[in-house]
């Protein structure tokens, strides 16, 4: 069975691509299949019925906030993540998307409006305090353009009036993580330092 939806506690997680644009060093990815036992590699791309289908029956029961978060960049299946949204907004639940920022150069033009409107909240995976660090990091298939159109995305999704959030994982130097910080505040949005995980 795929699974396009799994759960941590009571919070709920939609997965609704294994595609990445990224090949993160510190990628959950690497070596594992999945978040507490539950499989998140998948044969096929949901839709968004398929989602829906496999939301929990009890919603009520579970955090208000859903997070489009799994195995791989979720605005790939950009489609299936604004009909999701929509739905869940209409059953009282707001939404994060975990973020690469890399939505306009996969879609080839300018979809910040979608994942702003879809999403309350846009975590963006800022993840270096530069492109020469990010690409060390990340990998990224655009190379160093990915790193300049990921801000560029955050600052979009900020005008468009989504709740930006940077953030950065703690394989940083504390020198680097200070200069991400710096790039947050100029940005005027929030910073988040994660744990790796
Ligand atoms: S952007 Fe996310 S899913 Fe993609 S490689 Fe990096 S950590 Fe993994």
């Amino acid at each position: 069975m795929n699974n396009y939806v799994y759960t941590i506690g009571n919070k709920i997680y939609i997965n609704l691509t294994n595609r990445c644009s990224n090949k993160c060093e510190f990628c959950i990815r690497k070596g594992r299949d999945g978040m507490c036992d539950q499989r998140l590699w998948i044969d096929d791309e949901p839709t968004a019925e398929d989602v829906i289908d496999q939301l929990p029956l009890d919603l009520d029961n579970y955090d208000s906030e859903v997070v489009f978060c799994g195995f791989g960049e979720p605005t790939y299946n950009l489609d299936a993540l604004e009909e999701v949204a929509s739905y869940l907004h209409c059953v009282d639940k707001t939404t994060r998307i975990n973020t690469n920022g890399h939505a306009n150069l996969i879609h080839k033009t300018d979809v910040s409006d979608v994942v702003a409107d879809s999403c309350d909240v846009v975590n963006v995976s800022l993840n270096a305090p530069n492109k020469a660090r990010y690409n060390q990091i990340c990998h990224c298939i655009y190379g160093e353009e990915g790193y300049d159109a990921m801000l560029e995305f955050a600052k979009l999704c900020k005008q468009r009036g989504a709740k930006v959030v940077l953030s950065v994982v703690d394989v940083l130097s504390p020198k680097e993580v200070d200069e991400c910080k710096k790039i947050a505040s100029k940005m005027g949005v929030e910073f988040r330092l994660r744990e790796k995980e």
